[in-house]
């Protein structure tokens, strides 16, 4: 079996763009994805828009369409990442799932595909995103069964029936446009957690992105000051779903889900109350079971450290406060994998030196 230098384990913004610098750096890659490129965002709540602005969803190296000042829906993106791998015609095998991933006495890694077959590479990234599985708080198991529960990955509310009392867990993105698609329809309570920034979209006739950008807020290291502060606050900009419009569509706000019991859940501002259905919508984890390293995995994840692993040869991209605050975003894509090249390309190096 040939061995490749690198395989890229996924094939969304940061998977994409690793690829392309591993294509520039002339190096022997693959990248695998499990579905096909942009699927990810493509299974995200029908209609969801970005809430960062055109401008700001774009790769190194291919301009995004349209306005860039407004905000592109979810398949707006999908439809650029599948362009930007054509485009770069990057070295991508779609409906390639990793199940295993382990590394050999020889020193090479071996990725176990779905099929049955197996890859062995000097170097991988992964890339398969920190967005994976849903977190869904304990509490939820004090629910009675005639509680319709559903979670963030929700693709459409259609599943939710008229006159319905929702609970929404969670006021992030995910959480405050299901809110607002269900404000007029249903009986809705958002619980929030700790209380968070909500930023407007545009600051002085400016996206609120641009301000960040210029100030360096967004690209300060995770340990510094204003990360600090960022990670306490954790602000999102919320636009038109701020909470003086969900009020005014009737949405009742209400303070963090403290404990479920039967068809109630108490809120911490305003006691029990009576609930049709609940949605978590209270962030995601990692799915590492593929990942055949116990020492490269704790309770909440990966381990790394800017990207790179306790297992030489083997980097991470694409995760929240990987470097800094844009590590998430696709704003944070040029930077991580830049920041990751430079130990890879050293380990690579390295390992040719070797006969
Ligand atoms: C609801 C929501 C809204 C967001 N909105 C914004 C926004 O407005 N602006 C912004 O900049 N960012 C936004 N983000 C954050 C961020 O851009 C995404 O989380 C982004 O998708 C992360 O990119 P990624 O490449 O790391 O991972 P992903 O986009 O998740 O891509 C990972 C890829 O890996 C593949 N994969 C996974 N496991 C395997 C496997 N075992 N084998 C092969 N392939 C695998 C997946 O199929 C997927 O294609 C949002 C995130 C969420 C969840």
């Amino acid at each position: 079996m040939s061995r490749l230098d690198c395989i890229v384990i996924g094939g969304g913004q940061f998977g994409l763009h690793t690829a392309r610098m591993l294509q520039q750096a002339d190096l022997n890659y693959l990248l695998l994805e499990r579905d096909s490129i942009g699927d990810v965002w493509r299974n995200r709540l029908e209609g969801m828009k970005l809430f960062t602005s055109r401008q700001f969803c774009a790769l190194p190296g291919l301009a995004f369409p349209g306005d860039p000042e407004g905000f592109p829906t979810t398949v707006e993106i999908a439809d650029y990442l599948v362009s930007y791998a054509g485009h770069f015609d990057l070295q991508v095998r779609e409906g390639c799932e990793v199940v295993g991933l382990d590394r050999l006495s020889n020193g090479s890694f071996q990725v176990d595909l779905a099929d049955g077959t197996s890859l062995l590479a000097t170097s991988i990234v992964n890339a398969t995103g920190a967005n994976q599985i849903p977190q869904v708080p304990a509490i939820s198991s004090q629910l009675a069964g005639e509680v319709q529960q559903l979670d963030g990955s929700l693709a459409s509310t259609d599943v939710i029936s008229d006159g319905h009392t929702v609970a929404v867990i969670g006021d992030g993105a995910t959480g405050r446009q299901i809110v607002d698609r269900l404000a007029g329809r249903c009986n809705v309570f958002l619980a929030t957690g700790s209380p968070r920034g909500l930023p407007p979209n545009r600051l002085f006739g400016r996206d609120i992105f641009w301000w960040l950008d210029r100030l360096r807020i967004l690209s300060a290291d995770k340990n510094s000051l204003i990360a600090k502060i960022l990670k306490k606050r954790n602000p999102v900009p919320c636009g038109e779903y701020n909470n003086r419009r969900l009020k005014a569509k009737g949405v009742k706000i209400v303070g963090r889900a403290l404990e479920c019991s039967g068809r109630q859940i108490r809120f911490d501002s305003v006691g029990w109350h009576d609930i049709d259905t609940v949605i978590w919508a209270t962030g995601y984890c990692d799915r590492t079971s593929w990942l055949k390293l116990p020492h490269c995995v704790d309770e909440r994840g990966f381990i790394e450290n800017y990207g790179r692993t306790p297992e030489p040869g083997l980097f991470l991209v694409g995760r929240k406060w990987l470097s800094c605050r844009a590590s998430e975003l696709v704003m944070g894509v040029e930077k991580d994998v830049e920041r990751v090249m430079v130990p890879l390309r050293a380990f690579l190096s390295e390992r040719k030196e070797i006969p």
